[in-house]
């Protein structure tokens, strides 16, 4: 019971802390942190709590601070614990928390571990039931070639004991199977609606959001170390036509596949997003003004030349692009305004063109 003096002190994981920085772990590091897994995970199934990911961080973070500390403390101590770290959590059964973004690749690396423990805890069970089985059988054999009946009553009864286990440990596989599967299932969908968070649905493309972000970003990048960039606006030329013409899944099919072939021709550090309905943008680091130009009218010939092909019917399709270059003085929105003005430049010179900021200077 001298244990629970340590209440007082503060519930305190420095391997948690570690796996924050995202430096990269020793050998010996990521071996620690799998038995701070291991311990986790046996504590929740034999306490019944759910293994849901908001419940292993929690609960990581209290066997984090156990382990280091090198405490020995029963299941009732360990929930003492919990209560005292986290005293607004009323039910330990029923942990409903909201995790925070940057929580979240904490989570992701902690969840694999445990995934990975569940795994060879399996293995190892089953290792653990063949010589089960096999000492059961032994036991069996020599059961059945004694004759004193008390000696007989023994073993029956360790057959017996021993055939309990065995049930037990096929319980406990069975369990451990399903929460892996359910922790499975839990990571995907995760993953899954961060994916719709920051995507476009048809075009599976950045959207909006991500592109405001990532734009800001550059905005940030442009004045704090004079890193460069440009933007396009990519406008589809009488898409209200294609749509009239062949129908707006048709439209649709021309958006995704716009979608897809501009994509191929970008780096890897490029990003484009929906910016509207027809309407894309590209974010360009690390290019200059004439390269911009250069890559603007590549898309452009690479759309005019594609064939668009929807249910055996070819759709002529070609786009307007305005181009910007990030130039001191301009913020997210000058920016985007300069880039959509040359791109209005490019329709009214009567579209599948190329225009930029400059040109829409030379013009007024
Ligand atoms: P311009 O060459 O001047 O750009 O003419 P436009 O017809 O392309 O431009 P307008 O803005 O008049 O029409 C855009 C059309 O895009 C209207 C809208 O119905 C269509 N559109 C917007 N979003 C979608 C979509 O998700 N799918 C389909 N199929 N059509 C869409
Ligand atoms: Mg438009
Ligand atoms: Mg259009």
């Amino acid at each position: 019971m001298g244990k629970m003096e340590n209440k007082k002190e503060k519930v305190e994981c420095k391997t948690l802390e570690k796996l924050r920085e995202k430096k990269k772990l020793t050998p010996s590091e990521i071996q620690f942190i799998s038995s701070i897994a291991k311990e986790t995970l046996k504590f929740l199934a034999r306490n019944n709590i759910p293994l849901v990911p908001e419940n292993y961080l929690l609960w990581f973070e209290i066997f984090c601070y156990i382990l280091e500390n090198d405490l020995k403390l029963s299941d009732l101590e360990i929930m003492g614990l919990f209560k005292t770290r986290y005293p607004d959590i009323k039910e330990i059964e029923n942990v409903l928390v909201e995790l925070e973004p940057e929580n979240e690749e904490l989570l992701h690396r902690i969840v694999a571990g445990i995934t990975e423990e569940i795994e060879d805890l399996i293995h190892t069970l089953d290792g653990h039931q063949i010589s089960l089985k096999q000492k059961e059988d032994s036991v069996k054999r020599i059961k059945d070639s004694i004759k004193d009946a008390s000696v007989k009553d023994v073993l029956a009864f360790v057959i017996t004991e021993l055939q309990a286990i065995r049930a037990q440990n096929n319980e406990l596989k069975k369990k451990l199977e399903e929460s892996n599967e359910q922790i499975k299932k839990l990571t995907k969908e995760l993953e899954k609606s961060k994916r719709e968070a920051t995507t476009d649905f048809l075009t599976q493309v950045a959207n909006r959001a991500s592109f405001d972000r990532a734009l800001s970003d550059m905005v940030k990048d442009f004045y704090n170390r004079n890193y460069p960039f440009a933007l396009l606006m990519i406008d589809i030329d009488d898409f209200k036509k294609i749509n009239d013409t062949y129908g707006h899944q048709a439209g649709d099919y021309v958006l995704r596949e716009l979608a897809k072939l501009i994509k191929q021709q970008l780096r890897a550090r490029d990003i484009i997003a929906r910016y509207g309905g027809e309407e894309f943008a590209i974010l360009l680091p690390g290019v200059t003004f004439s390269q911009a130009v250069k890559i603007a009218e590549r898309i452009r010939k690479s759309v005019e030349k594609h064939l668009f092909r929807y249910r055996d019917t070819d759709i002529p399709v070609t786009i307007s692009v305005g181009v910007a270059v990030m130039r001191d003085g301009l913020d997210e929105v000058s920016l985007v305004e300069k880039a959509d003005n040359a791109l209005y430049l490019a329709k009214r010179s009567g579209k599948n063109q190329v225009k930029t900021d400059l040109d829409v200077e030379l013009e007024e």
